[in-house]
């Protein structure tokens, strides 16, 4: 079935993992949003289990540290074929349990995840092998120091649903590169999709016990997080979930990753390219039925061209095929969460009772659905204008298919009104003048800052993914995610027969010494040679003390 060679690595022998501690004590179930029904349930845990799940994971994790990169690398290459052979399965369940469209679910998680196995696996070593140190201070030339990255231990990776592939899919090949042993909380409303994630890295081989997925709801998360024995959590999903997971994190001086919500701003200026701008604006507003933490929600476009640009996204957004997500043509589909579906709803009649104007969207009538996609959360892509940032709508995050435009009258209203949100994960500047938009991007508070395009650098893993003010802390995917799967030590090896210069005992040689070091190495100019004439006797002094130093044993 796949080209890969089973990895044939021995680890040495760790205790069979699934004892009665920590056997499954429940089920939860889950649906298809765009139909109502039933797609599967997964056996669940009470929280009072996880610390038993997490100790199993400490047994294993040791001797996965053991191993190389490269074989390491082995495990998630083959994990990529797996998901590879499994592609069509994984993306029907996608659409089947998330409501992901047919095509987003290919494109924005399958590949994207797949890539996020064989770039782990590529890179780690590049990243996170001991590096060298080269101290510049002249007296520390003869010390051979390096940075060692080791793994943390136990890592709990805790996911939200409206990516639940992707989003741990990278985060925990980052993680096990880096030689960690994972505990995994997929959301509840995709549990299957993690569940599965688990049956791929089984099926690639990975050691029986390294990565264990829980279920269970928040409480299985939280006590992940208070597992003593978890090192660091990596937290995607709401800003006030991940604002407590942190308070946590910090009681027990543990570190932890936040990518949270966003309210993603995009800047159209008057020389840019309408079309793509109108079609932009569609995709980044209303793909994935708009539960984007990175979806466009707020849009500030210039004067002159704003009645194009509207009319343009407004014609787009009617023109969208809605209805069943497994077929190719579909572009929105059923919204995953009921209670999302009722707060888009609240926070667009809001807007509208002060004053907004719906140019097109809003719920979809059930009859106007077909018979069996009656039950499903569908909401039509939305175009709002005359809204303004006293509503809410400009405010929260909008987990839907909804753009609010404001027609601006220069370039500074456009970026002082996107930097006005609590939020700073994502934001997009179009125009023709690469030089402006680059310039303007500085000034956007935002940790992703995409120039004619949205969002999709989060698909990239070579780029680093995380936001600014509410929207995170720490990033994922690049270099820095792996800096953030590690623990940094410092090794410094003092050659056998140097004795530093500052040990005991002090006397009219070390202090002096140091002291006229101080004006050697650093001051400027003539007074470094003045300092040389009347320090030189210490010099001498302190030099023939580490000579002296040397012969002991
Ligand atoms: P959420 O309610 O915060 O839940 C996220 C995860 O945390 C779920 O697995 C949830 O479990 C779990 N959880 C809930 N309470 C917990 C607790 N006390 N301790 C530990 N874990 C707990 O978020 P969501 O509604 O699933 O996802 C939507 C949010 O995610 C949006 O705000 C979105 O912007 C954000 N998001 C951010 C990014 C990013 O990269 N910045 C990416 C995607 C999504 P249950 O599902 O069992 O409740
Ligand atoms: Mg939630």
């Amino acid at each position: 079935m796949t080209s890969t060679s089973t990895p044939n690595i021995s680890l040495a022998p760790y205790r069979h993992v699934g004892g009665p501690d920590t056997a499954p004590t429940g089920e939860l179930e889950s649906f298809n949003p765009s139909t109502g029904e039933l797609v599967g349930s997964v056996p669940t845990i009470k929280p009072e289990q996880v610390d038993a799940v997490v100790a199993e994971i400490g047994q294993v994790q040791p001797f996965w540290a053991e191993l190389s990169f490269s074989d390491r690398a082995r495990y998630l290459r083959r994990a990529a074929q797996v998901m590879t052979d499994r592609k069509d399965e994984i993306a029907a369940l996608l659409t089947a349990e998330q409501g992901k469209v047919r095509t987003e679910a290919y494109a924005m998680e399958v590949m994207t995840s797949i890539d996020s196995f064989i770039w782990a696996a590529g890179n780690a070593a590049k990243f996170i092998s001991d590096e060298k140190i080269k101290p510049a201070q002249p007296f520390m030339k003869t010390r051979k120091m390096h940075f060692r990255y080791a793994p943390i231990g136990v890592i709990g990776v805790i996911s939200p649903w409206n990516y639940p592939l992707l989003l741990p899919a990278a985060e925990i090949a980052t993680a096990l590169m880096a030689g960690n042993g994972i505990i995994f909380k997929p959301a509840s409303l995709t549990c299957l999709i993690g569940q599965k994630l688990q049956e791929v890295f089984d099926e690639a081989g990975l050691p029986e016990g390294l990565m264990r997925t829980v279920h269970g709801g928040g409480a299985v998360g939280q006590a992940i997080v208070d597992s003593k024995d978890v090192g660091k959590i990596f937290f995607t999903g709401s800003v006030e979930v991940g604002r407590h997971i942190a308070e946590c994190c910090a009681k027990q001086i543990k570190g932890c990753t936040l990518e949270l919500g966003g309210k993603d701003p995009m800047l159209v200026l008057s020389d840019a390219n309408m079309a793509h701008a109108i079609d932009g604006a569609a995709w980044g507003g209303f793909a994935n039925m708009g539960q984007t933490c990175s979806g466009i929600e707020r849009v500030y476009v210039m004067h002159d061209v704003a009645d194009r640009f509207i009319n343009g996204v407004v014609e787009r957004a009617k023109s969208m095929k809605i209805g069943d997500p497994n077929q190719w043509s579909t572009e929105i589909g059923a919204m995953t969460s009921a209670d999302q579906y009722e707060l888009v709803n609240e926070l667009v009649e809001d807007a509208v009772s002060r004053g907004a104007t719906m140019l097109c969207g809003g719920p979809i009538p059930k009859d106007q659905l077909p018979p069996e996609r009656r039950d499903g959360t569908y909401y039509g892509p939305t175009v709002l204008t005359g809204v303004n940032h006293g509503m809410r709508i400009m405010q929260e995050e909008i987990f839907g298919p909804v753009l609010p435009i404001i027609t601006v009258d220069n370039e500074d209203e456009a970026i002082r009104l996107a930097n006005d949100s609590e939020f700073g994960l994502g934001a997009s500047i179009w125009s023709a003048d690469r030089e402006k938009a680059l310039a303007m991007a500085d000034r956007v508070e935002a940790g992703n800052v995409w120039i004619n395009d949205h969002m999709y650098s989060a698909g990239i893993c070579q780029c680093s993914w995380g936001g600014m003010k509410d929207s995170g802390l720490g990033r994922a995917h690049s270099k820095f995610g792996f800096y953030e799967a590690v623990e940094i030590q410092v090794q410094a090896v003092t050659p056998v027969r140097e004795a530093s210069m500052w040990l005991h005992p002090y006397d009219e040689t070390v202090g002096p010494g140091i002291r006229a070091s101080i004006d050697l190495l650093y001051a400027q100019g003539g007074d470094k040679f003045r300092t040389l004439g009347e320090s030189s006797g210490a010099l001498i002094r302190m030099g023939i003390r580490s000579a002296q130093q040397y012969f002991r044993k």
